[in-house]
């Protein structure tokens, strides 16, 4: 059992009232929650019969890894108020998890809600929704493989969507780039917009464009990472960002800058994906204090 709670807010005030519709006498069951031990059966009983749960049946450390991925990137300054990680729901793969609207730094599990591929909310609650959700539905239809989605705008990428200059690997970190990250510019199909990802349309254009690789540059807005975890889509908008700010600094030195090759890349990012927890495991630590209740 983790310190996340399992289900939704709304159900908390619930607590008292099912643990005193017990058998047995509601000090003992309170007596067990002081004293930490396994969840007294009035509390599973609360949770199986709770009418509105967030997440059914959902993975617990893979919600887990949402709150704690979004803090990580806040805590980078890659997202800042805006973007959002997901991931796909792993007990149906036509549904995906992602928190309610809200800073990515505020993110915590209870937050995780499930949407379908068309981008709707499976039990809203009242809560407001991310408007760019159709980013995620849009890519989670199209690329089967994709286990989570990051959206972020940052700062080190936005020139390169922008600019003629293509984002390359620049070091065996951003190796995933060596395969290309291709520029979606959302005028070309939809023309003058408010540049936001807010239809089902729009998120099938960008997955278009992001098409097999890692990352897809959105011009004027940010990038999309993807990959076959939340770790390692996290992993790589981290990477994206920092390979882009290296990356203006080889271009600045002024002469020709040395990337690495496609088949350079393939190898590095296999050896990236299996030592890829360490580094996790580091980020967690760091922003563990800020979870804890
Ligand atoms: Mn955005």
């Amino acid at each position: 059992m983790t310190r996340f709670a399992r289900w939704p807010r709304a159900a908390a005030p619930i607590w008292p009232n099912r643990l005193s519709e017990g058998s047995g006498p509601c000090w003992l069951a309170l007596l067990g929650l002081v004293v930490g031990l396994a969840a007294p059966s009035g509390l599973t009983e609360a949770r199986a019969q709770d009418p509105a749960p967030s997440i059914s049946g959902g993975d617990a450390a893979l919600i887990d890894d949402i709150a704690i991925g979004s803090r990580i990137l806040a805590d980078f300054g890659v997202l800042d108020g805006f973007g959002h990680v997901s991931a796909r729901d792993p007990t149906n793969p036509n549904h995906f998890l992602m928190s309610r609207s809200l800073a990515p730094a505020l993110v915590t599990a209870d937050d995780v809600m499930a949407f379908d591929l068309d981008g709707n909310a499976l039990d809203a609650r009242g809560w407001s929704v991310f408007l760019e959700r159709f980013i995620h539905s849009e890519i989670y239809k199209a690329r089967p493989d994709v286990i989570a989605v990051v959206h972020t705008h940052s700062p080190g990428v936005v020139p390169f969507t922008v600019s003629q200059a293509p984002l390359r690997a620049i070091y065996h970190n951003a190796a995933f780039l060596a395969a290309g990250a291709p520029v979606w510019d959302i005028r070309r199909d939809f023309g003058a917009t408010d540049m936001l990802v807010r239809n089902p349309a729009i998120g099938q254009s960008l997955a278009q464009i992001l098409g097999d690789k890692s990352v897809v540059l959105m011009r004027g807005h940010g990038d999309v990472a993807v990959g076959p975890s939340v770790r390692v889509a996290v992993f790589r908008a981290y990477y994206t960002d920092i390979n882009a700010k290296l990356q203006s600094q080889a271009l600045a030195l002024g002469s020709e800058v040395n990337y690495l090759t496609p088949e350079e890349g393939a190898k590095a990012d296999t050896i990236n994906l299996i030592v890829l927890d360490r580094i996790w495991d580091l980020w967690k630590m760091r922003v563990a204090p800020t979870l804890a209740k």
